[in-house]
């Protein structure tokens, strides 16, 4: 977006330079990314998972773009995130709320046509009541527990629901569906355990359509795909299943400002409590992010960001707003205030920082702060 000057364009939108980090959002790749689900899953269809503002990338951006795309089908985590949705979207997307229904929301989910999540029986009861105050039928989806006893109707329960389900007419299911706990281990005998589990409940309820997998449960195969899988972190970019080859676009890249640069000699203590300890005459550089922008403070010394792809080593501590590496591998003068290091983008990938971290790619991204200027592509 540099040197964008067309009027009307979003003020957010414009890189005026002087930010302390700069988080571009490709949403032609996240589009790419979205088709090439599709298709992986088709007949079947996808849905798109963008609970926590789309894992930080901004869910409105994020749902709207995948809309024109053909999807349909939004599933955030709480009520508040599908209220601040719905009003973005057309009758004809359908958002639905994971946690489930809590009490008090079931008039407002009625109202705004929000589908909660039906996790236990007594959220039937829930919004089978508010139902017949409302006398009208209300969607639902239910949600089964196969294994992972997180969310879910557990086992000794399904009974009761198949009763309810068979004599109370005030709702409408629209689809059974459940949760895969190792989908990204294609080794793990977990996801097949739970396809089992999800296969008996499907001809307990054989009126009702399967949603199933997510990321990693997409390329676990077809039998995981029933009518409807819900991707979060692949259309972002993520590595749907560990230790492979990441079949996904990458769609965020991080760039961050440097604020000093110093040369030091050897012996020269670095950051907090004097972690870091030169051994040799060192370029360094301040950077403009620290653990209070969603850079862990567990890269303290192990992570690094890149210049000109070449890797620069996090030395000492990571503070809250900046972070110090090591430059001296870069020729002299490379690297100035003003100047920006590379934090994600060719040379390092989430999983990259993500393993630096001790952490998965899900908490790098929806850690990702709010001091950086954004920009949509
Ligand atoms: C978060 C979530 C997803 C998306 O998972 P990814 O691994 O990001 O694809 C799907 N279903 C449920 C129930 C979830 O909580």
């Amino acid at each position: 977006m540099h040197g964008t000057s067309r009027i009307g364009t979003d003020i957010a939108n414009i890189d005026w330079g002087g930010a302390s980090g700069y988080l571009t959002i490709d949403l032609t790749k996240l589009a790419k990314n979205y088709e090439r689900l599709a298709e992986e899953v088709a007949p079947a269809r996808a849905a798109a998972v963008v609970k926590a503002d789309a894992y930080g990338l901004g869910a409105v951006r994020v749902a709207e773009r995948l809309y024109a795309h053909g999807c349909r089908h939004f599933f955030v985590a709480h009520f508040v995130e599908a209220l601040a949705l719905r009003p973005h979207l057309t009758a004809d997307a359908t958002v639905f709320v994971l946690n489930g229904l809590q009490p008090g929301n079931e008039f407002a989910c009625a109202h705004d046509g929000i589908v909660p999540v039906i996790n236990a029986l007594e959220q039937w009861h829930q919004w089978a009541g508010m139902a017949q105050t409302l006398g009208r039928k209300l969607p639902t989806v239910l949600q089964f527990d196969t294994g992972m006893s997180r969310l879910g109707v557990p086992p000794e329960d399904r009974a009761a629901l198949a009763y309810l389900v068979k004599e109370e007419g005030g709702i409408d299911v629209l689809f059974l569906m459940s949760h895969l706990a190792s989908a990204d281990d294609t080794d793990s005998t977990q996801n097949d355990d739970q396809r089992t589990a999800m296969n008996s409940i499907a001809a307990e309820f054989p009126q009702f359509p399967v949603c199933f997998a997510n990321s990693g449960g997409i390329f676990l195969g077809a039998d995981y795909h029933g009518v409807l899988a819900r991707p979060g972190i692949a259309l972002y970019g993520g590595a749907p299943t560990a230790g492979r080859q990441n079949p996904m676009e990458p769609v965020v890249s991080l760039d961050i400002a440097v604020v000093q640069t110093r040369t030091v000699a050897s012996g020269t203590r670095v950051g907090y409590s004097g972690a870091h300890v030169t051994t040799g005459i060192t370029r360094l550089a301040t950077i403009a992010a620290g653990y209070a922008d969603g850079l862990p403070r567990s890269l303290s010394g192990r992570g690094a960001v890149y210049c000109d792809g070449i890797r620069l080593p996090i030395v000492g501590r990571v503070s809250m707003d900046s972070i110090t590496v090591d430059a001296s591998a870069l020729p002299e003068g490379r690297l100035t205030l003003g100047g920006r290091v590379e934090m994600l983008g060719p040379h390092q990938t989430l999983e990259d920082v993500a393993r630096d971290a001790g952490t998965i790619s899900y908490e790098i991204l929806t850690g990702l702060g709010h001091r950086y200027e954004r920009h949509y592509r």
